[in-house]
């Protein structure tokens, strides 16, 4: 009998916000016998949008940041597959997957995620998954404290992303829960309709939804993006996932995959996939049991 086969892609060093180096990271990943690491820098964002961001690669840091990968690629031929991706940023009229930049590197693999809802008020853009003196900051100034209306504003961005496409794997899904999972700021039902919404228009993109355990490995909340119910949905869809890690760290490679494995099989899945090959510009994905 074989051992199920996992990869860690979503992923960050120190070219973005996370803590080790590629090569150590592509090493952890073999010890720990991984399938396949991919590498999901945050894709620079400043020069375009004019945000500052402590979090995302600088823009004079892609080039090396491609050619390091490439070059990790190269050494582990043979004993783990490397991927070249990014984690790129949707924010409404000024950042997506489609930007030339982002087509420039030829990356095996793009991740779209939301952090960035904008206000409707003119107030400043904020990520919904930071610190959460900062969140409830924006919620009051840009949503005059009305957290129903962020929560829109949230998913209408996923659901504009998701139409747009030009990403292969969407991020984190119900991130906007991380600070506020045992608070119920957010009203439930609503959220709920939503993501349904979600998952029915992600299986018309025929996109691959990711289960990501970085909020747990974080100690932030005790689930994943998505939740068990979000994952019903997906699944009722018939949407194929993949579990990741959102690994700032080399020993998060391949944090809390049981609980992901899980929460999966309680949604009703049987498997997960993996990054097989991009051929013509789609991604040809490898389906895997999530047990042997
Ligand atoms: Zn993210
Ligand atoms: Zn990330």
């Amino acid at each position: 009998m074989s051992k199920p086969l996992f990869s860690s892609m979503h992923t960050h060093t120190l070219f973005c916000d996370g803590k080790d180096d590629i090569e150590t990271m592509c090493r952890t990943a073999y010890e720990k016998k991984l399938h396949a690491i991919g590498f999901s820098a945050h894709a620079p964002i400043f020069k375009k949008t004019g945000i500052k961001s402590e979090w995302h690669m600088k823009n004079e840091k892609l080039d090396e940041y491609v050619s390091e990968v490439l070059a990790a690629k190269q050494r582990w031929q043979g004993k783990l597959f490397v991927y070249l991706g990014l984690e790129v940023d949707y924010i409404k009229g000024l950042h997506s997957a489609l930007g030339s930049d982002i087509k420039a590197i030829n990356a095996d693999y793009l991740i779209g995620s939301v952090h960035y809802v904008i206000p409707p008020n003119g107030a400043e853009p904020f990520t919904v998954d930071g610190p959460i003196e900062e969140v409830l900051k924006g919620l009051n100034e840009g949503f005059n404290g009305n957290a129903e209306m962020l929560m829109h504003y949230y998913y209408d961005a996923m659901a504009e992303m998701i139409a747009m496409g030009g990403f292969d794997i969407l991020g984190h899904a119900d991130i906007l829960k991380k600070n506020c999972h045992d608070k119920n700021y957010w009203p439930l039902e609503s959220e709920i309709c939503r993501q349904k919404e979600i998952a029915h228009i992600v299986s018309k993109a025929k996109l691959t939804v990711e289960v990501n355990t970085g909020g747990i490995n974080q100690g932030k909340i005790h689930d994943t993006y998505p939740s068990l119910l979000f994952l019903r949905f997906l699944h009722e869809y018939n949407v194929p996932v993949i579990i990741t890690a959102d690994a700032h760290r080399a020993d998060d490679l391949d944090g809390n995959y049981p609980t992901a494995i899980q929460t999966l099989i309680n949604a009703g899945y049987d498997e997960h996939v993996l990054f097989s090959e991009k051929n013509n510009e789609k991604i040809l994905w490898k389906k895997q049991k999530l047990i042997q």
